[in-house]
């Protein structure tokens, strides 16, 4: 049995004990449901229904005609209460729509298709994507109709389906694999349909054996389809590594997994893709890990879009004790957030709390030019230089030493014995960069 990775990376603790032994388990219905409009890369929307309005479950509440971009729907029918701006997970304020849910909940999905993938024309699937609102729900969120539109003069030949789960504490991706096998296999058949790719490929890190035993049963009938196992190293889930570890391909600087051949989508993706063309629902609910220390009962959850994140608390036992900090998503790429009362979007695989007592308070030494954070840098940058030409706002250099090939996984603030906020500076200079070429383009 052969294990794959890619150069470098780190091993934090990865405490996924507390819930890969966990169920699935739902929810009692929120009070209230809160449906940002920005829950994907891309144009923003416009609401197409009015305040009081009564909605049906999975009716398409705001949409737009741009390419780029992923309408939402009702996560749950009822009534809507407001279309007013709140506070995001991803940090500001954003326009949603707030609905009081009924008790009698009725559906409004799209028409559906039970035909199997090869019966199916790749367009017919594109359109069932985009119009259920799909994006990577490994936390990108980027449109998955877009990365399914294959330009003309680009070939895929592989599909992969990403089930490495690196993220520290995170097993939402290890249950699904568990719990929703064949459910993924029909995802990826439709997913590889779509973009014409041959062969699929579902990659699992080796901390995950019955996920591997239970995928390799799934795809047993199909001989386009294998499941290749990786080594258990972050940021082995990151595209880039795992087209390295998975084909040995390189994605080129600046490029795209399209560009070496390749499309890569989420485990919770592919069940997504699933359910839109065999059922016509669109993206309404996902599932999630509460985990943490912090946490009384640390579990998985399949719970509507819009669930407000203190609703998943309170299903999950409550705080431990005083929390000192609440992060959606895992340790090393997850956002911290001020508030609980923001909602779960689509690209919420988890949320993680951390007790006060349990949090070090440090402050960054000097840079002792150890090294350890170009040892471990995936993308082989070197950060502790990157750092510094961000601070001093040096754009020019930070192009020359290829600032936007950082991925942001945070493995060098991790790794760095002076505890320097590494990966903070970096993305502010991506930033700054990205803004600057933005406006020397005049867009
Ligand atoms: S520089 Fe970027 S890609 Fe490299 S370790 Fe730091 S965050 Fe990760
Ligand atoms: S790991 Fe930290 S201390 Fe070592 S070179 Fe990088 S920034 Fe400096």
């Amino acid at each position: 049995m052969s294990i794959s990775t890619f150069k470098k990376g780190v091993h934090p603790p990865y405490n996924k004990q507390l819930s890969q032994s966990k169920q699935i388990a739902t929810i009692d219905q929120p009070e209230e449901i809160t449906i940002p409009l920005q829950q994907h890369i891309g144009a923003p929307l416009k609401p197409v229904v009015e305040k009081g309005e009564e909605v049906k479950r999975g009716q398409l509440l705001a949409d737009t005609d741009s390419f780029v971009a992923a309408p939402v729907h009702a996560s749950l029918a009822g009534k809507v209460t407001a279309i007013e701006k709140v506070p995001s997970p991803q940090g500001g304020r954003v326009l949603a729509i707030k609905i009081d849910p009924a008790e009698e909940q009725k559906n409004d999905f799209f028409a559906a298709s039970e035909k199997e993938p090869e019966d199916i024309a790749p367009d017919k699937i594109r359109q069932a994507v985009r119009k259920a609102g799909i994006v990577g729900m490994g936390g990108a969120m980027f449109p998955t109709h877009v990365k399914l539109s294959v330009p003309e003069d680009k070939e895929i030949d592989t599909l992969i389906i990403n089930g490495a789960e690196c993220e520290p504490y995170l097993t939402i991706d290890h249950r699904l694999m568990l719990e929703k096998s064949e459910k993924i296999v029909t995802g990826l058949r439709f997913l590889m349909r779509a973009t014409g790719a041959e062969r699929g490929i579902i990659g699992i890190e080796d901390n995950k054996p019955d996920a591997i035993k239970a995928l390799k049963s799934a795809t047993a009938n199909f001989t386009d389809i294998t499941v290749e196992i990786t080594e258990t190293k972050y940021p082995q889930g990151g595209e880039k590594m795992l087209i390295k570890a998975l084909l040995d391909r390189e994605v080129p600087v600046g490029g795209l997994p399209l560009d070496v051949g390749i499309v890569v989508n989420n485990v919770a993706t592919a069940i997504a893709v699933a359910a839109a063309v065999n059922e016509g629902k669109p993206l309404i609910d996902r599932g999630l890990t509460i985990t943490g220390e912090g946490i009384n009962n640390p579990g998985n959850y399949q719970v509507p879009i819009g669930t407000p994140v203190a609703k998943i608390i309170e299903a999950a036992g409550g705080f431990t004790g005083e929390p000192g900090k609440v992060i959606l998503g895992g340790p090393m790429m997850g956002q911290a957030q001020a508030s609980i009362d923001v909602p779960v979007i689509k690209g919420t695989s988890g949320v993680l709390v951390l007790p006060k007592d349990k949090l070090e308070s440090y402050s960054p030494a000097p840079c002792i030019n150890c090294a350890r954070c170009v040892d471990i840098c995936p993308m082989s940058l070197v950060p502790t230089r990157l750092e510094k030409m961000a601070q001093k706002e040096n754009l020019d250099l930070l192009e020359e030493f290829q600032v936007m090939n950082c991925i942001e996984c945070g493995s060098c603030s991790y790794i760095c014995p002076a505890q320097r906020p590494l990966v903070h500076y970096i993305r502010i200079g991506k930033a700054a960069v990205t803004a600057r070429n933005k406006s020397e383009q005049g867009g």
